[in-house]
């Protein structure tokens, strides 16, 4: 469609002679128009013209420019002046100027409809940056989160290491206090017995036997609360002339903090007894100081040499299966140190006693029995 002059967007009908004047005008630019047009039609456009020409052997044929507002399809060259004036060509150019007149007020509209979805394009650009920003600002935020949460999982961590450090600080406060607990626990059986149970036997028969470690010693305890302080040091595998023969079981002075007014040399005579834990034939064995040995001077360091009975047990008896002195892989030794000069009869029966008895009770039944066995003395030495 060929565009439309731009006077005739001015067209609106008025009286006659304006009305004719305006169509003269309109006519000539349109014959304008045709005759541009024309000089711009393609060369073979021409050359179908002439060969349609040759063809029928008559007078060039035009379509007015016209035709398609129902103008005549067919016009001689040389016509075209007085087709101009012609009242059907008039009539079909004011149509033209109308459809074109129609179309052209359709362009508002259409700039309207593109303002809108223009404006609408610009409100979501809008949004879609608004949109942008806050989640550039929750963005921002999860990072700042993320941080904390980083922070506060190392502070975490350095806590725990500390705790782990306290712990372990703890825990070995906690084998101290155990220790003196047992010491104490010792302190409190202070009437110069003592049974001490150990444990993990055959563990120390093969620890001795490898030489990885060949004696071990009984935890301390005392004469009284503020008497002598002694302990046990047992060979598994036997000392000296009694390696791989027996048990070596000594006892030991260790140093106390009574001890500058306690008497010296320590001269009471100590008994050593492994219990048979299947019967009560115990394994009963004493000894009496020598006053001379160092070992029973005031201890001048932690603990004095250790003296007793080298041959004490012989080892078949302990390493034998099924040994009634070791059950359980558990062994109990007791030390008793005769601070009254009990008769060496009574000692089996002491050690006959149920341990689990309290002190006192156990000493009533020992005088009970002692006092019976005085009084059957003279009836069987009458009878001897
Ligand atoms: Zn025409």
């Amino acid at each position: 469609m060929p565009p439309v002059p731009s006077e005739t967007l001015a067209f609106q009908p008025s009286n006659d002679e304006s009305m004719s004047n305006k169509l003269e005008s309109l006519r000539e630019s349109s014959i304008k128009r045709v005759m541009s047009d024309s000089d711009q039609e393609s060369d073979t456009d021409k050359k179908a013209i002439k060969r349609e020409c040759r063809m029928t052997n008559a007078t060039v044929l035009i379509p007015c420019p016209l035709v398609t507002y129902g103008c005549l399809g067919e016009v001689a060259c040389d016509e075209f002046d007085a087709h101009y004036s012609s009242s059907i060509h008039q009539e079909c150019l004011v149509k033209a100027i109308e459809a074109q007149t129609q179309k052209s007020n359709t362009v508002p509209e259409c700039v309207d409809l593109l303002t809108d979805a223009v404006s609408c394009l610009y409100n979501e650009n809008i949004q879609v940056q608004n949109t942008t920003i806050e989640l550039n600002h929750v963005m921002t935020a999860v990072d700042n989160q993320i941080q904390s949460l980083k922070s506060s999982i190392e502070a975490t961590n350095q806590f725990m290491s500390a705790s782990q450090m306290q712990q372990t600080l703890l825990q070995t406060e906690m084998e101290t206090m155990k220790e003196k607990m047992t010491e104490m626990s010792t302190q409190v059986c202070n009437d110069g017995t003592f049974i001490w149970k150990i444990t993990d036997v055959a563990q120390k028969i093969s620890d001795a036997t490898a030489e990885r470690q060949t004696s071990i010693y009984s935890p301390p305890f005392y004469s009284s609360s503020n008497g002598y302080k002694m302990c046990m040091r047992l060979y598994m595998n036997g000392d000296g002339q009694a390696r791989r023969t027996h048990l070596s079981l000594f006892f030991v002075l260790l140093r106390g903090e009574y001890d500058a007014i306690l008497d010296w040399p320590f001269s009471y005579k100590v008994t050593f007894c492994l219990f048979n834990q299947q019967d009560k034939r115990h394994l009963i064995d004493s000894f009496r100081p020598d006053s001379k040995s160092n070992s029973f001077q005031r201890p001048r360091t932690a603990m004095n040499i250790a003296s007793g009975i080298p041959r004490f047990c012989p080892l078949t008896s302990i390493h034998q299966a099924n040994s009634p002195y070791v059950r359980d892989d558990c062994m109990f030794i007791r030390c008793m140190v005769d601070f009254g000069n009990m008769a060496k009869t009574m000692i089996p029966y002491v050690c006959s006693l149920n341990p689990g008895l309290p002190v006192n009770v156990q000493r009533s039944l020992l005088q009970a029995e002692a006092a019976r066995r005085n009084e059957e003395i003279p009836a069987s030495s009458t009878e001897e």
